[in-house]
């Protein structure tokens, strides 16, 4: 039996339909992963109910397997994982890593949305307030060295300060649960868009936190609107048309610089998948390439 030893993922927010600049994001985690015999896993981040939108997670699924972007074991939806998460802020705060916060919102937005700890040490309740990771006192610098990014230094202390692991409202913070599922699904590489470059460095200190281990890293560059706004559901991206999977593909394939003949526009998915697997060149993909999302996207 041969040994698996790279595991991809894509884990998309059901907050709304794919849209280009995510197939862009799961093409590549795709390919990466399977031209290297590895496997790729599929993780819904379903634990911010205010933000989702209802049927947009299965229709997420749809959408993925009609461009042949088919992932392996079964989904791991975030919702079914709470004791995990419960768990993992246990650990932290037994090791008196975690403190609640009161500080409201408006004062946050003062600071310049970086928390100076102000609520650090006085011993709040824990209900209805913020639970934030403590920094600890010596300045955190995290380096990574990104696959496509090159090296990302970020002092966490002066960019972030203190931050969330679970909201006042209850709900836990994306960067906690991306973290606990990347450590239990045994991810190894981590492809995904460039937005989220600056929660690396959070996310790495929360692995060193609970003993975890750290994956790769590669952040690829995003697709922006003709408003220079990153493609997301929040700006209302379009979502990708039903019957133009191979236009797609082939246009995800171009956009990341892989090249691929035009002829291929015309095959099925699996076909246009095949030549990608056996023809990908993460090195092609240049962090100031072009941004702008292509005509029609
Ligand atoms: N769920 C996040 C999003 O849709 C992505 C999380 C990640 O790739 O780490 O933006």
């Amino acid at each position: 039996m041969s040994v698996v030893t790279r595991i991809g993922r894509f884990a998309p927010s059901p907050t709304g339909p794919l849209h280009f600049g995510s197939l862009v994001s799961a093409v590549a985690s795709f390919l990466d992963s399977k031209q290297s015999a590895g496997q790729w896993l599929l993780r819904m981040e379903d634990i911010d109910p205010p933000r989702e939108v209802p049927g947009a997670a299965s229709q997420i699924l749809t959408q993925l397997e009609a461009h042949g972007l088919l992932w392996d074991k079964t989904v791991l939806y975030q919702s079914d994982r709470m004791d995990s998460y419960i768990d993992a802020l246990d650990q932290l705060k037994n090791n008196g890593l975690v403190y609640p916060c009161q500080c409201n919102r408006q004062r946050i937005v003062r600071l310049g949305g970086v928390y100076d700890g102000q609520c650090r040490g006085l011993q709040l309740q824990d209900d209805n307030a913020t639970l934030r990771l403590c920094l600890g006192d010596n300045t955190q610098i995290q380096w990574f060295d990104d696959q496509i990014m090159g090296r990302v230094e970020q002092n966490l202390h002066s960019d972030v300060g203190d931050f969330a692991v679970r909201r006042r409202d209850g709900l836990f913070s994306y960067q906690l649960a991306v973290v606990v599922d990347d450590e239990f699904q045994g991810i190894t590489h981590i492809m995904r868009g460039s937005d989220l470059l600056d929660s690396t460095s959070r996310q790495i200190f929360l692995q060193q936190c609970l003993g975890y281990r750290q994956p790769e890293y590669a952040h690829l560059p995003v697709a922006l609107n003709r408003d220079r706004q990153k493609l997301s559901k929040q700006n209302h991206a379009a979502s990708l048309v039903t019957g133009r999977e191979s236009v797609n593909l082939w246009t995800a394939l171009a956009w990341l610089q892989q090249r691929p003949p035009l002829a291929l526009q015309r095959l099925e998915v699996g076909e246009i998948l095949n030549w990608a697997r056996s023809h990908w060149q993460s090195q092609a993909i240049y962090p100031s390439m072009p941004t702008s999302a292509p005509e029609g996207y």
